[in-house]
């Protein structure tokens, strides 16, 4: 799954895991925590160098720089859950999506978009814990994944009441099974 920040993705996947039987899956990241993050649930939070290891270790079924940090999902328990039947949800942005896309053909592609940039830009600043400078670098990334979002996802969901969201989420995954 991908959109852009404040598209209110992660609301979405928060209410799939209590939903569906679907395991999230743990990315590492060079960014710092946020305030109520938790490592090893919310992210791996790494240092860059530990980051470079993984890549030169090839632990790393994609990875992408976005908005000045490191971003990368580990490859093994991709490669363990769904050798054994089971679905495996990632968060990543468009970059690592295209990766995806190319290695795991078989991967179902969601793209949300919050229902216009004004509301985009709210929730951003809503947040309170990103500053102006990353909001406008997160806004701008926002345009450019919305033009290149229809020739790569399988879905596009626009997220406009939370609940309705998560049914047609849910009903894609559970669609596709
Ligand atoms: P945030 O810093 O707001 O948690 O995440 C910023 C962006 O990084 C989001 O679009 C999120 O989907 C993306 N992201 C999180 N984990 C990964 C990952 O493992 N790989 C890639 N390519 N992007 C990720």
């Amino acid at each position: 799954m991908s959109g852009p920040s404040g598209s209110g993705k992660t609301s979405i996947i928060r209410k799939l895991l209590e939903r569906l039987d679907i395991l999230f899956s743990v990315s590492a990241t060079t960014r710092p925590p946020r305030p109520g993050e938790t490592q090893g649930v919310d992210y791996y939070f790494v240092t860059t160098e530990e980051f470079e290891e993984m890549i030169t270790r090839d632990a790393l079924l994609e990875w992408a720089i976005y908005s000045g940090n490191h971003y990368g999902t580990p490859s093994d328990p991709i490669e363990t859950e769904t050798a054994a039947g089971r679905d495996v949800l990632l968060d990543i942005e468009i970059k690592g999506a295209r990766q995806v896309r190319a290695l795991r053909p078989d991967a179902l592609m969601i793209f949300v978009t919050p229902p216009s940039n004004e509301v985009l830009e709210q929730r951003l600043r809503s947040r309170g814990d990103t500053s102006s400078q990353d909001i406008a670098s997160r806004l701008m990334i926002a345009e450019s994944q919305l033009k290149e979002a229809p020739s790569l996802f399988d879905h596009i969901v626009v997220n406009e009441v939370l609940e309705h969201a998560v049914d047609e989420v849910a009903n894609l995954i559970i669609d596709s099974r």
